[in-house]
């Protein structure tokens, strides 16, 4: 038989994101404020609503759009208190994409930085105390008793520096990775319901 000769293309579709957005749902027409993305098999990507994107959506592919709208919801509460804060100039919307995405970047993130380890950071510390030796000791030389306010004045100093090069830990773990300090600078199980 001819039909036989065409056999049913299964379409299954992925969930590839979602956009804050006023517009119609492709497949019912209704209107939306929050666009569900999803890709074919076939290569067709549509723009929906969230009920529509559950019905297009295999069981498994929803639990992605359930993470990707709780990290959005997220996001927007963060960009009410400007916790973290937002970058210069940066707009409402351009601040939760990005924050969506350092968000689904914070468990690798997670692992690399615990990859540096107690060794790293003590490792850290000590480099930026020796770039910093001759005013230190410098300081040092000054102090003449254990709980003088220039002995204050050095121990606050030594933690500046030091501060500064785990600061610098952080910065290269957040450019390598895409991420975001206020994410991944936390226990390992609270990493994983980011
Ligand atoms: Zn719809």
């Amino acid at each position: 038989m001819l039909y036989d000769a065409f056999p049913a293309i299964e379409v299954k579709w992925r969930f590839t994101g979602v956009e804050q957005r006023r517009t119609s749902c492709e497949l019912c027409g209704h209107d939306i404020a929050h666009v569900y993305y999803a890709r074919s098999n076939t290569g067709a990507v549509i723009g929906v609503g969230c009920d529509c994107i559950n019905t297009l959506l295999d069981p498994d592919e929803r639990g992605k759009v359930e993470l990707f709208t709780r990290r959005m919801n997220r996001a927007a509460a963060q960009w009410s208190k400007k916790l973290p804060a937002p970058k210069d100039g940066e707009t409402r919307d351009q601040y939760i994409v990005r924050r969506v995405t350092e968000m689904g970047n914070a468990r690798a993130a997670s692992n690399a930085y615990a990859a540096i380890g107690h060794q790293g950071f003590t490792d850290a510390r000590l480099t930026a105390r020796n770039e910093h030796k001759a005013e230190l000791d410098d300081l040092r030389s000054k102090i003449t008793s254990n709980y003088s306010a220039e002995s204050n004045a050095y121990m606050q100093r030594i933690s500046e520096i030091e501060n500064a090069a785990i600061d610098k830990l952080h910065a290269q773990v957040e450019a390598k990775y895409k991420a975001n300090r206020f994410d991944f600078n936390r226990q390992a199980w609270e990493v994983r319901k980011i």
